[in-house]
């Protein structure tokens, strides 16, 4: 059986073909064109109650290497730890973790069932490299158009790399300009990673679906739109296969270990692809890119990026103080050796057991962080790696950075700014940035919730 990570490993560029779930067809090939293929099964894509993907790898050909998704919405922890054994028994080594899209059926938690956690990726890394024996992917979206949310996205890629990510998918996207943007990052920062860009062949009602949905982290263009509906009136709909041939051979040149090829999972489908790719590989980069752009309507180069409208590019001088104020509290009363040593010695005590007493803690600490961060009692308190914005006003409580979701600084949940973006911008201004980019953020365990964090913490110092 030819594998997956080999292939990245000895530089031979292949397609992962990306398959749903829910989807019939199982139609299955061992390459497109001159390139090996392999089978990548996706996380609950099409609805949160798809079936899993290791259920449905067992519908695939033993002969085809395959990647397998896992996307964190709705997990924690327990239920990825178990995920790994059941993908190890399986056979299955090739894995692409994902924070994934908000949960359909999200739960915000105020009343009702209990809020929805998300199992960040650079955890889910963490953890499965612990474990060893896998080969960890990641997603990256580097189509980000605002300075702090594009920050973001590359302080949390340093984060996902350092956790031990051994190769990354990159979000859907035509800006080619950003994604080569991603392959000298990569090369900057002398990262071995290995890159793939996922693909798609975009009709004009691929388009239209994902402006009219608001898929998170796609960026369409109206400049895009036009172009695919002029063509589909004069009926040039193939350009659509063109177009991802194109693609296909553009990153082959420009050094991409392959691709994630998306909606083309059906056999007439591939093979109009085939037919282009064999079509147009005699071409060199310069003269791809060309029909690249006349296909486009490239004019200014910047045909793929989103209007931005106006907006502050500074943190505000409130976000300053508090940041100044919040900064030196938590160092005389957290991190100084007299702190340390006193919180101890308070909290060793066995009357913190006691739940009377125990209940007026944490009540203390919640009415004194509530109002000023946001707090919700995660009992494992981040803020000094956070720079005192709390994960848990992230709707995914994510710690690490921002997931894939934003647009233009706002949150995939569409009713506040990304805290990640704040986070970076704020880093930015007084120096701290190595904080987003190094200090990985372990997750918090469920028996932790609830529990005072001020006690956790001086337990958990050394004396
Ligand atoms: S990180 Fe946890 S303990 Fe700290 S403020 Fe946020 S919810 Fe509260």
């Amino acid at each position: 059986m030819l594998n997956f990570f080999r292939h990245l490993e000895h530089h031979k560029f292949c397609i992962l073909v990306e398959y749903l779930t829910s989807s019939k067809t199982h139609h299955v090939v061992q390459n497109i064109a001159s390139f090996s293929a392999f089978i990548a099964i996706a996380d609950r894509l099409h609805s949160d109650h798809d079936m899993a993907p290791l259920e449905a790898s067992q519908h695939y050909p033993e002969s085809v290497d395959k990647v397998l998704h896992f996307a964190g919405k709705g997990r924690d922890i327990q239920d990825f730890e178990l995920f790994l054994q059941q993908a190890k028994a399986a056979n299955i080594n090739n894995l692409l973790l994902l924070t994934g899209d908000k949960l359909k059926e999200h739960c915000h938690g105020q009343e009702g069932p209990p809020r929805t956690r998300y199992l960040e990726s650079v955890n889910a890394v963490m953890v499965a490299k612990r474990h060893g024996g896998f080969h960890l992917g990641v997603a990256f979206n580097p189509f980000k158009y605002a300075e702090a949310e594009r920050d973001a996205q590359y302080l949390k890629l340093h984060k996902k790399l350092k956790a031990g990510a051994d190769f990354i998918i990159t979000q859907l996207g035509y800006d080619m300009d950003a994604l080569k943007q991603a392959k000298a990052f990569l090369k900057h920062y002398h990262y071995p990673q290995k890159i793939l860009a996922c693909v798609m062949p975009l009709s004009l009602a691929r388009a239209n679906f994902m402006v009219k949905n608001k898929v998170a982290g796609i960026v369409i263009t109206p400049h895009m739109l036009k172009v695919l509906a002029d063509e589909k009136q004069v009926g040039l709909s193939d350009r659509v296969y063109l177009r991802c041939a194109l693609q296909i051979l553009i990153f082959k040149h420009l050094g991409f270990a392959g691709v994630h090829l998306s909606a083309c999972h059906k056999r007439e489908e591939q093979m109009l692809l085939e037919s282009y790719i064999e079509q147009y590989q005699h071409l060199d980069l310069v003269a791809l890119e060309a029909l690249w752009n006349s296909l486009w309507q490239v004019k200014t180069g910047k045909e793929f990026v989103p209007e931005l409208p106006y907006y502050s590019r500074q943190p505000t001088s409130s976000q300053l103080i508090k940041y100044q104020q919040l900064h030196f509290m938590h160092e005389a009363l957290f991190e100084s050796k007299i702190a340390k040593g006193v919180g101890h010695f308070i909290f060793k005590a066995s009357f913190w057991e006691h739940t009377p007493a125990a209940k007026a803690l944490l009540k203390t600490e919640f009415i004194s962080k509530h109002g000023v961060v946001g707090c919700e009692s995660c009992g494992q308190c981040r803020l000094g790696d956070t720079l005192y914005i709390c994960p848990e006003t992230c709707p995914k409580g994510l710690a690490n950075g921002p997931c894939g979701g934003t647009t233009l600084d706002r949150c995939e949940f569409g009713d506040r700014e990304c805290i990640h973006s704040v986070k970076a911008r704020l880093a930015k201004a007084v120096g701290q940035t190595d904080v987003l980019k190094e200090k990985l953020i372990p997750t918090v365990p469920i028996k932790v919730r609830g529990t005072s964090s001020w006690k956790n913490w001086y337990l958990a110092t050394e004396t």
